[in-house]
């Protein structure tokens, strides 16, 4: 006989994006295991309703008041009565930490997900992190806040559940204080696929276009980590969220180019073993892996035909073609708030590239031009990690507007 399983409530942060709409996928395949308590997005109210149509959570999240507004009379006109619209920080906040609420999906992009990822986190949620810009901005403190409030916390970024898969059962209970060498961990290769310009000629990169950036060869994703890919800032992110995320030093890590995206991740030991998580580029296998953490269930994905797959090839990262990846490692070894400032410069330049005020290959000269700048200083409290976040976007964005008058 099948055990009983409690159904799990799920708030999921970022629900009209694409990890949001792969998890939704994900969980609509157990129903009798998961809940969509509650749904948010910042201002998409025509996405979010018809969410609200196909899977009635209780609560129904937009940032924006003015969309929160349309949200409720899009609903009422369709008899949707039994969700309740929030909005605001505070209904963010309110869904990421409500008493009813068993894990919470991180996937809101950018900076913006940090203050509910947090709240999440010290409600003692299970908490599903996409959103690796948390951790880049606020490492210390979100890894401290998980010991504190005794959250779990599992990586959703397909590298990091990759690396957690291959990593034995203390260190994946260790929440990111195990040392790496009392699980006989030698390093983590933490691979890439080098995006849509690894081998674009170097004189071309100045000209190439945001649909051209955001054309990943592999993975189907949201804009913004999309330019991030094709900068390599993305691995440049992740490096520093594994840092956080499995208690590594910077020289624990090494960056591997591995083109067609079927290996996730390796964890070498050091009897020489390498064990690597395999399978399609599809992030609902991550999402599904994290929900049943520690048991398996379906995710929808296609079975993975090595044959077809053939070959695996892999190669040395090339600094000089992906400037950022340079500039992410170096934050790591500078510290304080150098990750912040990386981090906030990052997504202003890459807005500013998407709505074509500057050239994609001005994006790593922004970056490298605030951080020069910038004050660094230990990043103790939130309140301290968001005005430098808020100091280095000013500067960025005046950055952007000398070179968009250029
Ligand atoms: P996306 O742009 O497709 O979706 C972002 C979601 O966040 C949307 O629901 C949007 O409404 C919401 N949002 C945006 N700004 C907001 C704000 N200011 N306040 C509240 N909500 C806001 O992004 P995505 O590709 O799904 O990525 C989400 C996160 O997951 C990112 O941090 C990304 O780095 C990470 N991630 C994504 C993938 C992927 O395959 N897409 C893989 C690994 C990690
Ligand atoms: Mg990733």
């Amino acid at each position: 006989m099948d055990k009983a399983i409690a159904v799990e409530n799920i708030t999921v942060l970022g629900a009209t994006g694409s990890i949001g709409v792969s998890t939704l996928d994900v969980c609509a395949r157990h129903p009798e295991r998961y809940r969509l308590f509650a749904l948010t997005a910042n201002s998409s109210v025509v996405e979010l309703a018809a969410q609200v149509a196909q899977h009635k959570p209780r609560y129904a999240v937009l940032r924006d008041p003015q969309a929160a507004a349309q949200l409720v009379t899009l609903l009422k006109e369709q008899g949707l009565h039994d969700t309740e619209v929030l909005s605001g920080d505070e209904g963010l906040n309110a869904v990421a930490s409500h008493v009813e609420v068993d894990t919470v999906m991180a996937a809101i992009v950018g900076a913006a997900g940090l203050a509910p990822t947090m709240v999440a986190v010290e409600s003692g949620k299970k908490v599903l992190l996409a959103n690796k810009e948390a951790l880049v901005m606020a490492g210390g403190l979100f890894m401290e806040a998980v010991k504190k409030s005794g959250s779990v916390l599992l990586p959703i970024d397909s590298e990091h559940n990759a690396i957690f898969q291959c990593m034995p059962s203390q260190s994946q209970q260790g929440q990111g204080s195990h040392p790496l060498a009392a699980s006989g961990i030698r390093k983590i290769l933490l691979t890439g696929s080098g995006g849509p310009f690894r081998q674009t000629p170097l004189e071309q990169l100045a000209t190439v276009t945001p649909d051209q950036a955001c054309a990943h060869p592999n993975w189907s994703m949201g804009r913004k980590i999309s330019v991030d890919s094709a900068t390599m800032m993305n691995k440049g992110l992740e490096f520093i969220e594994a840092c956080w995320l499995f208690n590594a030093q910077p020289e624990d890590i090494e960056i591997v180019i591995h083109p067609q995206s079927i290996i996730h991740s390796m964890v070498e030991y050091v009897d020489g073993s390498v064990l690597a998580q395999l399978g399609n580029p599809d992030m609902r296998t991550p999402i599904a892996h994290a929900l049943a953490w520690p048991e398996r269930i379906a995710s929808g994905v296609a079975s993975l035909d090595i044959i077809t797959t053939a070959t695996l090839d892999f190669e040395a990262p090339d600094y000089q073609r992906f400037p950022c990846l340079e500039l992410a490692v170096q934050a790591v070894k500078t510290g304080k708030t150098a990750m912040v400032v990386l981090n906030a410069a990052n997504e202003v330049a890459v807005e500013a590239f998407l709505n074509q005020q500057i050239r994609f290959t001005d994006i790593p000269v922004i970056i490298r031009s605030v951080l020069a700048s910038a004050q660094l200083v230990e990043p103790s409290t939130l309140a301290v990690v968001q005005l430098a976040d808020q100091q280095a976007r000013d500067l960025a964005q005046q950055q952007v507007a000398n070179r968009a008058c250029a």
